[in-house]
């Protein structure tokens, strides 16, 4: 059996780390939640216990989230990649276009789902530099008469992140927050709808939060399969089939554990700092490490960097291993080493994790 004492330092991209406590609650009450006799994976999800645990995620989650009021969350199936296609099938009207911000690879996975359900145009798109960079909002194209605006916050492969958000000139703005919702602050107030799959800050994978004004999901989708429409998880609270409930289960603990932390203010200022250590392992390393972005569009959720001598790259990833590190093999498409630093993942791993680092480059360079 695993042991507290064998767990890693886990910079996993999602699936990410979760708190211990959050592990060692969900594992006392796996057996019997409660008064309820039974694990909740084992209740049903039309008995008031579900019906509970629903409304209390969901009212953590906007509280979490500083959501305005008339906002609500959906709990849905599919991940983050499903909401690349339910997005436009909801929102984008027969005969109307969509506009996309290309940042990164979900970006342009986002846009090729709209462009498969009608007209998406592109209003921004840093793939020529390689994804380096991240724009200043004025760099939008502005597109009037959009159906709405996507936007990925944070570009969980590439290792950038929006600092600012695009004036759009009217239309609806939805953002993919997937990799940096409940990490740092995101003023709600600005976007129709967002959304995320759990798995980096929210809890296990399973079940995507959509965020969004109430009066946008009323009526969108009107001829859709009634599964495939905002309105339908709107009207049943997000019950109308049986939902992924133990991942709601575990999001609302991971909530919880959240709240304990002093909330999102807090836990942005901690993980700025872990980014920060991480930043300064690179930066002060004479040219041994190069971060893969441009700085002003650092992630503050993934660090993403190479060694100047690549041949150096699957050393640094055996040693860290060795050294208990956990994850950070860079995304197949680009390669090097990537640290993702979710709420989960705590100041002691970043700081043993800088050390590291600098003793590699202290023994190689
Ligand atoms: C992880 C991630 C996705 C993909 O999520 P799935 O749940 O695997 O579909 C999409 N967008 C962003 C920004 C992500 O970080």
């Amino acid at each position: 059996m695993g042991t507290i004492e064998t767990r890693k330092m886990n910079f996993n991209p999602g699936p990410a780390a979760l708190p211990l406590e959050v592990l060692e609650e969900a594992r006392d009450s796996l057996v019997s939640h409660g008064k309820l006799g039974m694990s909740i994976m084992e209740a049903s999800h039309r008995s008031p216990a579900v019906e509970e645990l629903f409304r209390e995620t969901e009212r953590r989650l906007l509280s979490l989230a500083e959501a305005p009021a008339g906002y609500r969350v959906l709990f849905m199936g599919g991940g983050a990649s499903a909401q690349f296609a339910l997005v436009p099938m909801n929102l984008l009207p027969r005969g109307g276009f969509a506009a996309y911000a290309l940042t990164g690879s979900f970006a342009e996975k986002a846009y090729e789902e709209a462009a498969r359900v009608g007209r998406a145009e592109i209003a921004f798109s840093s793939k020529e530099s390689g994804w380096r960079r991240a724009p200043v909002p004025e760099e939008v194209r502005s597109t009037p008469g959009a159906a709405y605006l996507h936007v990925t916050v944070n570009n969980t492969i590439e290792g950038s992140q929006w600092n600012g958000l695009p004036v759009t000139g009217g239309a609806p703005l939805v953002g993919d927050v997937t990799s940096c919702l409940l990490g740092r602050r995101l003023d709600l107030s600005k976007f129709s709808l967002v959304y995320a799959g759990a798995q980096k800050n929210l809890g296990p994978a399973g079940v995507t939060a959509v965020i969004a004004k109430e009066s946008i999901l009323a009526d969108a989708g009107e001829g859709l399969p009634l599964i495939f429409r905002y309105a339908t998880y709107l009207k049943n609270d997000s019950l109308y089939n049986t939902p992924p409930v133990h991942s709601v289960y575990m999001m609302n603990l991971v909530l919880r554990w959240t709240e304990r932390q002093g909330g999102v203010a807090a836990l942005e200022t901690a993980n700025a700092a872990k980014a920060k250590r991480l930043y300064d392992a690179i930066d002060r390393s004479g040219g041994f490490y190069e971060g893969a972005v441009e700085e002003a569009a650092r992630s503050m959720m993934n660090v993403i960097w190479r060694i100047a001598d690549r041949k150096l790259e699957n050393r640094f990833l055996a040693m860290a291993e060795e050294n208990g590190f956990e994850g950070l093999a860079g995304h197949r498409s680009v390669g090097g080493m990537r640290a993702s630093l979710y709420n989960a993942v705590s100041p002691e791993s970043c700081g043993a994790l800088a050390e590291f680092m600098n003793e590699f480059a202290r023994l190689h360079g």
